[in-house]
């Protein structure tokens, strides 16, 4: 399969990485939207949270209970903004689950 993400995990290709375990990525997003921009994927494929289920949520929660360390990390543990894009009508560019973890700016709601 042709997954650019999966090739980041698997070290095909380099990335900035912040945080890495045996199930999970955390990296510096190539084209930053954010003073900090960092993308948390699963090192496993899902294509997208439309494809979340009960055999394979742990990974996900595992993100969740990761993110306040990343952010400490980061030093963004004040404020950051969590972002799944799902589908192309959302956004969704790269088809490997991922979380944008954003930081260092206001953000307004509605996002457009
Ligand atoms: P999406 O638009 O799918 O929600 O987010 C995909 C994100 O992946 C984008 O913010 C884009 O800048 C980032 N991205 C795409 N290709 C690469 C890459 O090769 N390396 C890194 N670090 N980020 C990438
Ligand atoms: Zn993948």
């Amino acid at each position: 399969m042709d997954c650019i993400f999966c090739a980041i995990a698997n070290g095909e290709i380099p990335s900035k990485k912040v945080y890495e375990d045996d199930e999970i990525l955390a990296f510096h997003d190539i084209d930053p939207q954010a003073p900090v921009h960092v993308l948390i994927i699963p090192k496993q494929h899902i294509k997208w949270a439309y494809d979340v289920n009960e055999t394979n949520s742990a990974v996900v929660a595992h993100i969740f209970e990761k993110i306040p360390e990343i952010a400490k990390s980061l030093g963004v543990e004040d404020g950051f903004r969590i972002v799944n894009n799902c589908g192309d009508i959302a956004g969704q560019s790269v088809k490997h689950l991922h979380f944008h973890l954003m930081a260092g700016r206001p953000f307004g709601w509605p996002a457009g």
